[in-house]
């Protein structure tokens, strides 16, 4: 039995249904229990306004710092557009081996791209997303296989092509860090 544990913490509006759908979906792939958390501060402080946009490094270190030490992978959810400094934008991110870890809806909806609002496909890129930045936490690289779900996705479309699933080199990494005692 792993002791692993999986937390979500919802920054902003969320659906319960939708988080519940989610969190059955990634439990599924990992196995382990998850479990959840709303956050409701506000998020001003994270705010740049010459990019009008969110500082995922920032969010990161607030997640860590403080969800971080209770050894669950958290995972902060948004809806607001996320950047690192070197980057335009970003899905998601996660700490290599950590604790903590981010995904935002924001760039996974298919209004922002001009197209027609898809509930089902915003699911399926949030799950991939998720459970893209859970690998890293446990240690996953990205991967070359062009359908597993630990390949890197900078764009919607590399989301579109890859599963919501692990490879099974991936898959086999993961079982073995899903042994090992939580940090
Ligand atoms: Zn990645
Ligand atoms: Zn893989």
């Amino acid at each position: 039995m792993s002791k692993q544990r999986i937390l979500f913490i919802s920054f902003g509006q969320f659906g319960s249904d939708f988080l519940e759908k989610v969190a059955a979906a990634v439990k599924s792939e990992f196995g382990v229990p998850v479990g959840f958390d709303i956050n409701y501060g506000v998020l001003t402080h994270f705010y740049d306004p010459s990019r009008r946009q969110y500082n995922a490094n920032e969010l990161i270190k607030f997640i860590h710092e403080k969800y971080g030490n209770n050894g669950a992978k958290t995972i902060g959810l948004f809806q607001v557009d996320l950047f690192i400094p070197i980057l335009t934008f970003v899905i998601g991110q996660a700490v290599y081996k950590g604790n903590a870890g981010i995904v935002s809806l924001y760039r996974l909806k298919n209004e922002l791209y001009g197209m027609k609002k898809d509930e089902n496909l915003l699911f399926e890129r949030f799950c991939k997303e998720i459970i893209h930045e859970l690998g890293h936490t446990f240690g996953l690289t990205h991967c070359t296989s062009p359908v597993c779900v630990m390949r890197s996705s900078t764009y919607i479309e590399d989301v579109d092509e890859k599963n919501a699933r692990f490879c099974a080199s991936c898959k086999k990494q993961l079982d073995q860090a899903l042994h090992e005692e939580p940090s």
